[in-house]
């Protein structure tokens, strides 16, 4: 399976058996007291599964370069009694026979606290706050702190660093006019640019045996504007190679880049060929990243010659058995990566542990071996929605026998409908996993089925599953035939009218309004999101940015709420300001502080800030929330039968898919 994938390839002295390399990303166990134990369970089951290269998080280059000095402690690399606590993580994954890169970082201004260190002082966007110009002596500093750490990860029996040049950290600030203005030998032009980063790698391939792995993180396309020009980018790899670098890893767009570069709209190998492009110029192997999540796009970049490796990350996170399943004919049983970012960039963002939607055991191993439970159950499962499921799989993977009852006739609940908003479309293939974990696993699924109590005595534990439903939304007029809620609108959007109010604007709302305002044009092709989002394939401009393509709504939309926050100031971190955007330039009208007066054949009848209006709309879409459904526990109870109530059964309050699917794989885990 995949011959192009498990191809073996050379990388300095390294020989891989495959091409597939495990992408930087932070866990957040790099900063914990007994973070590097977890760590070193995490990436040696990855390697076990058949992995050959690791790369692990960015860990400082000396103690302000994270922006933490809180964590330092932990997430840096200054000295030889650090250096020590990194063998558990290098022994374990060369037990395994992988090998593991330690990632050198400096964030520059991309520190939240002070406001960082940059060549220029400039805003973040990111942080909203001026960085210090740094002082030449204060550069000459930084780059000896650089060559200190990899000696360091050298003696920490690591096989080598990545250092990262990419996604808008110090090097890539030093790199790019936006954040780069000095006149001295720093700065100045492409050349006075990229001294920095040549520095660096000079002095570690100076300081290092010929057989420590150097690889770059180098930035294709900025995606911001005074970014690099292509040209300077192809001119730094030719000078990397020469300079001794081993392997470029390539990245795109910085963290306050304007366009989306991991998130589930983003299409799969959305920007591989800039990596081809740069294969032209260089002899070093060259890694493709970003959006590749299937062992068959992965096969297909490299039978293309877009790369010599394709580096995922998240996919590691969704299953660590990702190598294994795939060299052995069982891709359909790979549970996939969706892009959702929920459990992993969103949780970095906010500095907590990552995890992974689809895969809650992820940086959890040590705390959750697999086991089989010590005595077969008999084990009932009501509901075949994301809670139902992962209990479910997890149950049977313990080896309990499992009945799951589901009473429509497909499995996923709003999980198998929200797969039809734009950009969502990923989520089918959680779904397949699961068809595929339900059929492996010998779970009976009986569909269209709603047992009687009677039958569900016979268990020994029953799992209450049955979800949620859709929250009226309380107007006055709401069984006005204009009205639908968000069910009946998922299911046959063609039926609603031209011009469309959506009551409530959380994270349903956002989806329904996608779902309305999505045009033909936009088919989910990289052509059209490079259109929508003004991506230069041309090469031309600096940062590769340039004017988006508009495109208008097919429909009239008004996304409405009461309370008084910004509109959409509670979606995810990560993709809530993609999903704004993307609503603004459809036109879409959003209010906040709404007062709902009443539906009538004339429309919405509404306060905006005070402000009488009566939005004549064909449909109003209500998208208030939902409601706990759980006709199970009162009937189980009075028949004494063992039973716990999870996911939106229980609590329907800001239910998502990640939580439920938590619940039930941990419930799974106790049966
Ligand atoms: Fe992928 Fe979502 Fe899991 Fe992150 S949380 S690894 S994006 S599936």
């Amino acid at each position: 399976m995949y011959p192009h994938l498990f191809q073996p390839i050379t990388i300095g002295h390294l020989t891989l058996k495959n091409r597939i390399l495990m992408g930087s990303m932070h866990t957040g166990l790099e900063d914990q007291v007994q973070g590097f134990e977890k760590l070193a369970v995490f990436y040696a089951e990855r390697a076990r599964e058949g992995l050959q290269l690791i790369v692990t998080g960015g860990f400082g280059v000396n103690e302000y370069a994270l922006g933490m000095p809180e964590h330092a402690e932990f997430s840096t690399l200054c000295t030889p009694e650090q250096a020590a606590r990194h063998r558990l993580i290098t022994e374990a994954v060369h037990a395994e026979g992988s090998h593991i890169l330690m990632q050198v970082l400096h964030v520059g201004r991309y520190d939240h606290g002070s406001g960082g260190v940059s060549p220029s002082s400039v805003e973040s966007k990111l942080s909203n706050r001026s960085s210090r110009e740094l002082s030449s002596a204060q550069i000459e500093q930084i780059i000896d702190d650089y060559v200190r750490c990899a000696c360091l990860a050298r003696d920490a029996g690591y096989d080598g660093v990545e250092i990262m040049g990419g996604e808008g950290y110090l090097i890539n600030q030093f790199l790019a006019p936006l954040t780069n203005f000095r006149e001295d030998q720093w700065g100045g032009n492409a050349e006075g640019r990229s001294r920095f980063a040549l520095r660096i790698v000079q002095g570690i391939r100076a300081a290092m045996p010929s057989d420590f792995v150097i690889s770059f993180r180098l930035s294709l396309m900025d995606l911001v504007e005074h970014g690099s020009h292509w040209n300077e980018v192809q001119e730094l790899a030719r000078k990397l190679e020469a300079s001794g670098v081993d392997l470029i890893n390539t990245s795109v767009g910085w963290h306050e880049a304007r366009i989306p570069t991991v998130a589930m709209v983003v299409p799969r190998a959305a920007f591989s060929w800039a990596a081809q492009q740069l294969k032209q110029v260089v002899s070093i192997p060259v890694v493709a990243s970003n959006r590749i999540n299937t062992p068959e796009v992965a096969d297909d970049l490299i039978a293309q010659g877009h790369a010599d490796m394709v580096a995922m990350a998240r996919p590691f996170l969704a299953d660590p058995a990702f190598v294994r399943k795939a060299q052995s004919g069982q891709s359909a049983s790979i549970n996939t990566c969706i892009a959702c970012n929920q459990a992993c960039l969103d949780r970095i963002f906010t500095r907590q542990q990552v995890s992974c939607l689809v895969n809650p055991r992820a940086c959890r191993e040590l705390e959750w071996p697999q086991e089989k439970a010590p005595t077969v159950k008999k084990i009932a499962v009501l509901g075949a929605g994301p809670a139902g499921l992962a209990c479910a799989r997890e149950a049977a993977e313990r080896g309990h026998s499992v009945t799951l009852f589901e009473p429509s006739i497909r499995i996923g609940g709003q999980f198998f409908l929200a797969q039809k908003i734009p950009g969502k479309e990923e989520l089918a293939e959680t779904l397949r996993y699961f068809e595929n974990e339900i059929q492996r696993l010998g779970i009976e699924l009986r569909l269209n089925t709603t047992p009687d109590v009677q039958a569900l005595s016979q268990f020994d534990h029953v799992v209450v599953a049955s979800g949620v439903v859709p929250r009226r939304s309380g107007i006055e007029g709401e069984n006005n035939a204009k009205v639908v809620d968000y069910i009946e609108a998922l299911r046959s959007p063609r039926f609603l009218g031209e011009r469309v109010a959506i009551v409530g604007a959380g994270p349903l709302g956002f989806d329904m309004a996608e779902l309305l305002a999505h045009c033909k044009s936009e088919d989910g092709s990289i052509p059209a999101f490079e259109r929508e989002w003004g991506v230069d394939e041309m090469r031309e401009l600096r940062g590769s940015v340039k004017t988006p393509q508009k495109s208008d709504s097919p429909r009239q939309l008004w996304l409405l709420q009461r309370s008084k926050q910004p509109m959409g100031s509670n979606l995810p971190t990560t993709t809530g300001w993609i999903r704004r955007t993307r609503l603004k330039k459809k036109s879409a009208r959003m209010f906040n502080e709404v007062d709902y007066v009443h539906i009538d054949d004339n429309g919405l009848h509404l306060r905006i800030r005070g402000e009488q209006r009566c939005l004549s709309v064909d449909n109003i879409v209500v998208c208030a929330g939902q409601e706990a459904h759980n006709p199970w526990s009162a009937r189980l109870q009075a028949h004494n039968i063992a039973h716990t109530v999870i996911g939106g059964a229980r609590d329907a309050h800001k239910i998502d898919a990640a939580r439920a699917i938590k619940e039930g794989a941990e419930l799974g885990r106790q049966l």
